[in-house]
């Protein structure tokens, strides 16, 4: 992101799960690791991006894993963004990295719920709504560049993952940090952000810049024609 095991919008037809092979796998993350630098970005349109991922099972020895990890963390914060997982670079993984420094104004952070969140790495990750109220900001996806949507989602989550040393993570979330989980652990699952959208909010960067920078989309709501949920922060 520029963010039940998931869970999958009822109409949306379920692709296979990748078919990769645990030697496939490998040979690409050597194959991606020997370059240095960010990794490359899968742009929306690969179907990577629309397949189930694979749960991490050792699929990739510690040292790398831990090198894999150090690239995915590399790749988002020089594209910049808060979140990346790892289908967005090609790889059929259930695995993710999410950071997010919030360097955004006072009024900004507070009507979002931006707060910093340190880096961090999600394996075989899986949220649940805690409770039942939404939040509808605008966010982006590294993987559609150029766009960004309004998209209500969970005020607060409740997230189950393993951390890179294997140990369990069980945690809540809200604010922004919910909205980064639930879109990294979205991707997991071949899910973009787009298929939760606001479709009639969809705003290019320039619309973005010039018209909806203020800390809600309420106005760009009015303006472009889209609901937001009641009762909400938005
Ligand atoms: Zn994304």
């Amino acid at each position: 992101m520029t963010s039940p095991a998931g869970r999958r919008d009822p109409a949306t037809p379920a692709p296979t799960v990748d078919p990769a092979t645990p030697g496939d796998l490998v040979a690409l993350v050597d194959e991606l690791l020997a370059v240095p630098g960010p990794l490359p970005i899968v742009a929306a349109g690969d179907p990577v991006l629309r397949r189930p991922t694979q749960p991490f099972d050792g699929q990739l020895d510690p040292v790398r894993l831990a090198a894999f990890v150090s690239a995915m963390r590399d790749t988002m914060r020089a594209a910049p963004g808060v979140g990346l997982a790892a289908p967005q670079v090609g790889v059929p993984l259930r695995l993710a990295v999410v950071e997010d420094p919030a360097p955004v104004p006072p009024e900004i952070g507070d009507a979002r719920g931006r707060v910093p969140l340190p880096f961090r790495v999600l394996v075989n990750p899986a949220y649940e709504p805690v409770g039942t109220a939404r939040a509808a900001f605008f966010e982006g996806c590294l993987s559609v560049p150029g766009w960004q949507a309004v998209v209500a989602r969970y005020a607060r989550v409740r997230l189950r993952a393993l951390d890179e040393h294997g140990r369990a993570v069980d945690e809540e979330f809200a604010g922004w940090p919910a909205r980064i989980v639930q879109h990294e652990t979205d991707h997991l699952d071949g899910t973009l952000y787009l298929d939760r959208a606001e479709l009639r909010s969809l705003s290019s960067a320039r619309a973005m810049a010039e018209r909806w920078t203020q800390p809600t989309p309420t106005e760009a709501a009015a303006a472009l024609g889209f609901p937001l949920p009641e009762g909400d922060s938005a």
